[in-house]
C-alpha cells in the first residue's frame, strides 16, 4: 500500500481500478483489424516516419543556419529511432500478429524501447529518452493527425489517473464511467478540479508524482475529502473506506430535499444561488440541484478540442438547447475565454499554453472580432428562447467594456436588419477578476448591468499565485485580507451604482466564505450544481444581521488562516450539529 497526499479538488471517495494516462501518452485507441487491413497499417506507419524524418531534417536546418554550425548531434537520438530496424519490426510483427492498428502497436514497442534503454548502464542513452519520447510523439501525432482526446475509451468504470488533462480532453472522457481523478499537477481551481466539482466526481491534483507510482489497473481510492490517494489498499483501508462512502452517500441523498426553495436569510435578505457550468451535459444538474439559474456558463467548452471554429448556427443551436432547458431562470453566458490553460486546437491561432497574462479572453475576442461577433449573435438569437444575460471575461478596464458593447450593438443591428428575434434590452455585465477592474469597479459599474466576481483569476493575479500551479497553492488563499479588501470594494461600488454585483469563483461554494459573502452584501453566488443545497440551506439557517457583523470582524484580521478560524467559530456557534458537521468545514 503507498498513501500520495495532494490538494483537494472535489469531494467524494472514489474505489476502483486505475486507468492511466501518461504524459507522454497521446491516447492512443487500440483497435482491432482485419487480415486485410494488415499492408494498410503497415504502410502508415512507413508514412508516419517519413515524414517525421522531413520533419526533423528542417528544423535541424533551421537550427544550423540560425545558429551558424552544425547541431546535428541534437538530433542523433531522434534519426536513431526512425532508422532502428528492430523497433519498426517489432511494431511491423505486432501489427501482423495480434492484428492492431499501427498507432496502438508503435506505442507498445516504444514504451518497451524505452523501458529497456531506462535498465541500461550507460548514462548517455538514458539521457536520450527525452529525446526519442519527442520523436516518438511526432510520429505517433501524425499516425492521429491530432490529439483525440475522446480516444479515451473507458469499458469499465475506472479512476483517472494523468499528469495533467487539459479541459478538453477533460471535456471528452466520459463521465458515467469515472470514478475519480488523481492528477499530478494542478491547484484547486484548475479546469479539471473545477469540471470534477461539477459533475461531484472526487478528485485530487497536485499529486506530483501519481502517475509513477500507480501502474494500469492498480487499485486506486482517491479521497476527495482529505486529498489523499492510497494505491493498492490493504483490505482493513478498503472497509474504512467502503464505510465513508456509504454515509456520504446518505448525506448526499438527505440533502437532496426536492423544493429548497430560495435562499433566504431568517431576516429576510435574499440571496440568488446559482450554477456554472461548463459542458452540455451538466444543463440537467441545474434543476437537480435546485439552482436558480446559471451564473456562469463557459462557452469556451464549445469551441475547445475541434479542428474549426463552431458556426453561429453551431453555437446558436447549443446556447438555446441549454436557454430552453434552464427558461423561466435566467442563463450568464459568458462569451468565450480562451488561454491560460484552455487553450485552442483550431490552426493560425497562436496562444501562448500557461500563459494567464497573455492573449486570452476579452483580448482574444477583441483582436477578432470575426470569431467574437459570431458569438454574439449566436447568444443574442439565444436570448429570444428564454432569459439569457451576456458577460464577458477579464475584462481589464472600461476602454475593454465600451469596446465589447459596441460589438454587441453591431450584432443586435445586424439582426435586426435580417428579420431575426432577440431580446434588445439584454443585461450586460463584466467579470471582476482583473486586479485593475476591481480597483475601477466604480466606473465599470457606470457602463453594465452587473458585476460577477470571478475570484479564481482574481486571487491568482492579485496574490500573483498561479492558480494551476500546485508547488505554491499554499499561497493560494481566497480569504487573504487583499482579496477580501478586493471584494468588498467591488461590492460596495456596484452598488452604489446601483448594479448587482454576483460571484462566480469557487469561493461562492465555501461555506464560511459565503457566510462572509452573504454578510459583505452579495447579491449572487454561482458555483458547481453539487454546491448549490448545501449554500441554499446554510443562508436559510443564518440572519443577515450576523452575517453582516462578522464580516465586519472578519475583514479586521491580517492573515487568511484568522479569517476562517473566527468564521468557523461563529458559524459552529450558529448552526445546529449535525448541519455544522455536514459543511465540513
Ligand atoms: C474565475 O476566474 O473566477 C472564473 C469563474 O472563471 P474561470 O474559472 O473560468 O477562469
Ligand atoms: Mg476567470
Amino acid at each position: 500500500m503507498i498513501k500520495r497526499k495532494g490538494i483537494v479538488a472535489s469531494g467524494g471517495v472514489g474505489i476502483g481500478k486505475a486507468y492511466l494516462i501518461r504524459e507522454d501518452d497521446l491516447y492512443v485507441p487500440k483497435k482491432n483489424i482485419a487480415h486485410a487491413d494488415i499492408s494498410r497499417e503497415i504502410y502508415r506507419l512507413e508514412e508516419a516516419l517519413i515524414k517525421t524524418r522531413g520533419q526533423i531534417s528542417g528544423i535541424q536546418e533551421k537550427i544550423s543556419k540560425e545558429i551558424g554550425f552544425d547541431h546535428g548531434r541534437i538530433f542523433e537520438a531522434h534519426f536513431l529511432v526512425l532508422e532502428d530496424r528492430m523497433l519498426i519490426e517489432d511494431v511491423i510483427k505486432q501489427i501482423k500478429n495480434k492484428k492492431v492498428n499501427v498507432e496502438y502497436a508503435f506505442s507498445q514497442s516504444i514504451r518497451k524501447y524505452i523501458d529497456t534503454l531506462l535498465k541500461l548502464n550507460d548514462e548517455y542513452l538514458r539521457e536520450r529518452v527525452i529525446d526519442i519520447k519527442d520523436v516518438a510523439r511526432r510520429v505517433m501525432q501524425s499516425m492521429l493527425k491530432e490529439k483525440s482526446p475522446e480516444f479515451i475509451n473507458l469499458k469499465e468504470k475506472r479512476i483517472i489517473v494523468a499528469h495533467d488533462l487539459t479541459p478538453s480532453q477533460t471535456a471528452a472522457i466520459p463521465k458515467e464511467k469515472v470514478l475519480g481523478f488523481a492528477v499530478d499537477v494542478g491547484g484547486r481551481t484548475s479546469h479539471t478540479a473545477i469540471i470534477a466539482r461539477s459533475l461531484g466526481i472526487p478528485a485530487v491534483v497536485g499529486l506530483k508524482d501519481i502517475t509513477k507510482i500507480v501502474k494500469e489497473q492498480n487499485q486506486l481510492i482517491v479521497d476527495g475529502f482529505s486529498g489523499i490517494v492510497v494505491v493498492k489498499p490493504t483490505k482493513k483501508r478498503l472497509d474504512e473506506y467502503e464505510k465513508k462512502i456509504a454515509i456520504y452517500s446518505k448525506e448526499i441523498e438527505a440533502a437532496k430535499k426536492p423544493k429548497i426553495g430560495k435562499a433566504v436569510t431568517k431576516d429576510g435578505k435574499a440571496v440568488e444561488i446559482s450554477a456554472n457550468i461548463e459542458l452540455p451535459e451538466e444543463v440537467g444538474l441545474v434543476k437537480k440541484y435546485g439552482a436558480d439559474g446559471i451564473g456562469l456558463y463557459r462557452t469556451e467548452y464549445v469551441f475547445l478540442g475541434k479542428k474549426e471554429m463552431p458556426s453561429e448556427e453551431e453555437q446558436y443551436k447549443a446556447y438555446s438547447r441549454i436557454v430552453k432547458k434552464v427558461n423561466p431562470d435566467p442563463v450568464i453566458i459568458r462569451t468565450i475565454d480562451v488561454g491560460g490553460d484552455k487553450i485552442l486546437s483550431q490552426p493560425g491561432l497562436t496562444q501562448e499554453a500557461g500563459s494567464f497574462l497573455g492573449w486570452r479572453a476579452i483580448r482574444f475576442c477583441l483582436a477578432r472580432p470575426d470569431i467574437f461577433k459570431t458569438q454574439l449573435r449566436a447568444i443574442l438569437r439565444a436570448s429570444a428562447e428564454g432569459k439569457v444575460k451576456i458577460m464577458f471575461p477579464m475584462i481589464s478596464g472600461v476602454e475593454e467594456l465600451r469596446q465589447a458593447k459596441k460589438l454587441v450593438t453591431a450584432s443586435k443591428k445586424e439582426l435586426a436588419k435580417e428579420g431575426k428575434k432577440f431580446d434588445s434590452d439584454i443585461e450586460i455585465g463584466a467579470m471582476i477578476e482583473v486586479p485593475s477592474a476591481a480597483l475601477t469597479a466604480d466606473f465599470l459599474a457606470k457602463e453594465c448591468n452587473f458585476f460577477s466576481i470571478g475570484t479564481n483569476d482574481l486571487i491568482q493575479y492579485s496574490l500573483a499565485v498561479d492558480r494551476t500551479n500546485e508547488k505554491v497553492a499554499y499561497l493560494y488563499e481566497p480569504g487573504h485580507p487583499a482579496v477580501l479588501k478586493l471584494i468588498k470594494s467591488i461590492i460596495d461600488s456596484g452598488h452604489k451604482n446601483n448594479i448587482w454585483v454576483g460571484m462566480c469563483g469557487e469561493m461562492s461554494a465555501e461555506p464560511v466564505l459565503a457566510f462572509l459573502l452573504v454578510g459583505l452584501g452579495i447579491d449572487e453566488l454561482s458555483m458547481p450544481p453539487p454546491q448549490v443545497l448545501k449554500i441554499k440551506e446554510l443562508i436559510q439557517k443564518i440572519t443577515f444581521e450576523e452575517a453582516k457583523k462578522a464580516a465586519q470582524k472578519a475583514l479586521s484580521f491580517s492573515v487568511a488562516r484568522d479569517v476562517e478560524k473566527y468564521l468557523r467559530g461563529v458559524l459552529r456557534k450558529a448552526l445546529d450539529k449535525d448541519f455544522f458537521d455536514f459543511l465540513r468545514v
